[in-house]
């Protein structure tokens, strides 16, 4: 089988990956200059790092598999995670029980029931009783108004923005899920976070490799412009945007859904109605290589309507920063809609607009401390889950036989992240195999 593979991230790298396993015909086009997409990687202090901050769970089962067959298993690390909360000018650690105990932002009787909120979820394996509601309203019902303003709304508020009234309860049930189901247990829990030595851009040049290797044309800054149907209705192809066209048997569209409407053939009203219903924040990175660390936190999460960034993420908290060049590397983090004023501020702009605030997670912090700094502005980052989301779900395959389509939008209910687009990856490969009329 002959098929075509539109977008080289995670999701369309681990497609083209099990084709070629599978000994088909694979061609990969990719639009920007380097495959990866939302994993890609620059260099800070001699060493590759992710653009966009990443390390994963322990309960990422299928990324742990990936990596093992990959053979890259020693380069994967897991550390104990730091996470903090900043509010009231001073930072709080937030990982254990006890942690929640002591964080004074919020009177005892609500830092309990935040507790009591969080273990009676991680109890909870039925999440479909969770779409109805958003998470918004069920915690200001079980955990109460406090525990909605000091730390689960500025959360919320720091991922949806606008729309976080409206994320639904079910996203949030797998996140809490998920994130406790990676703790041991008692009353100092340790929470592990795994990162990949040399970033996780190391295991996307292995399936790059694997991928080449097995015989599969891969294409860099190549968009594909279209996608066309044979007289019989089924995908048999590919428009590039050199205006080439590629023959295909199938074809496997891994790209954010507004990128696919435009290059996908007619649909039908409710398919298309499902793939328009997707909504996406973006998110905009700002790096800093700075001299001295900012705090002995990893994941800083920023509790305080003033501060323009929703979380300070000290990587060398996490991994040694003897690997980049003794820099201690801190992403300031955002999560914004779309047309946000931030996405057309010059980097310079940023730099007045954030750095005056970093006095407060370090009073020493001055400008000399840094080194470099870098600025990502990431399209489509993050899906918004709302209320009912299955019935607006578009599935992998769509009405055209042969064509699927497997992007972020249709991973539910668990929140977005590498290990679920591998998944979907896989999964999406496996259909193509079996509708094919040979196998
Ligand atoms: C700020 C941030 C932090 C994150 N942190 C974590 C984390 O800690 N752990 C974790 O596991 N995950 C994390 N993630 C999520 C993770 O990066 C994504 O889940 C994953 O990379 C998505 O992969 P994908 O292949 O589904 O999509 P994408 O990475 O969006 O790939 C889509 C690809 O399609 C290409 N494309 C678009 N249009 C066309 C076209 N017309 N023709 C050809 N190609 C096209 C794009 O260039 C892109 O490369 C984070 C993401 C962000 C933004």
């Amino acid at each position: 089988m002959r098929i075509a593979i539109v977008g080289g991230g995670v999701a369309g790298l681990a497609a083209a990956y099990r084709l070629i396993q599978a000994k088909h015909d694979v061609a990969l086009f990719e639009a920007a200059p380097q495959l990866g997409g939302l994993v890609r990687t620059f260099e800070a202090g001699g060493e590759p790092l992710e653009c966009f901050y990443h390390h994963i769970f322990t309960t990422d089962t299928t990324i742990i598999r990936f990596i093992e067959e990959l053979g890259l298993s020693e380069r994967l690390v897991w550390k104990d995670s730091k996470v903090g909360f900043y509010r009231d000018g001073q930072i709080w650690p937030f990982v254990t029980p006890k942690d929640l105990l002591g964080f004074k932002p919020l009177p005892l009787i609500d830092r309990v029931r935040l507790g009591l909120a969080g273990l009676y979820l991680r109890r909870q394996d039925d999440w479909h009783r969770y779409e109805e509601i958003t998470a918004w309203e069920w915690i200001r019902r079980y955990v109460g108004r406090k525990g909605l303003d000091v730390v689960w709304g500025p959360l919320l508020r720091g991922k949806f923005a606008d729309q976080a009234e409206e994320v639904a309860m079910a996203w949030l049930w797998s996140k809490i899920h998920l994130r406790f189901a990676s703790r041991k247990a008692g009353v100092n829990q340790k929470e592990q976070l795994g990162y990949m030595m040399g970033s996780f851009g190391v295991y996307i040049k292995e399936l790059e490799r694997r991928v080449r290797e097995g015989g599969a044309h891969v294409e860099t800054s190549m968009p594909v412009k279209q996608v066309t149907l044979g007289e019989d209705g089924r995908a048999d192809g590919i428009v590039l945007a050199n205006g080439r066209r590629w023959e295909a048997d199938a074809v496997i569209v891994c790209v954010p859904s507004e990128h696919f409407l435009p290059m996908a053939p007619p649909l039908g009203e409710e398919y298309e109605r499902r793939v328009k219903a997707a909504r996406w924040q973006w998110a905009l990175c700002y790096v800093l290589a700075l001299k001295e660390p900012l705090s002995p936190i990893y994941w800083l999460n920023i509790s305080d309507q003033d501060t323009p960034f929703i979380a300070v993420i000290e990587h060398t908290n996490l991994i040694e920063k003897e690997r980049y060049g003794g820099l201690n590397l801190v992403y300031l983090s955002n999560y914004l809609t779309p047309n946000h004023e931030y996405f057309s501020m010059t980097n310079e702009e940023l730099d007045d607009l954030y750095l005056p605030h970093l006095t407060k997670f370090n009073p020493r912090f001055n400008r000399d401390w840094i080194a470099d700094r870098w600025v990502f502005k990431g399209p489509n980052a993050q899906p918004v889950i709302r209320r009912h989301y299955r019935d607006d779900l578009p599935d992998h395959r769509t009405p055209a036989p042969g064509l699927y389509l497997a992007n972020m939008q249709q991973i539910y209910p668990e929140d977005r992240g590498q290990n679920y687009s591998l998944r979907m990856g896989e999964q999406v490969a496996a259909m193509a195999i079996e509708d094919h009329p040979e196998g």
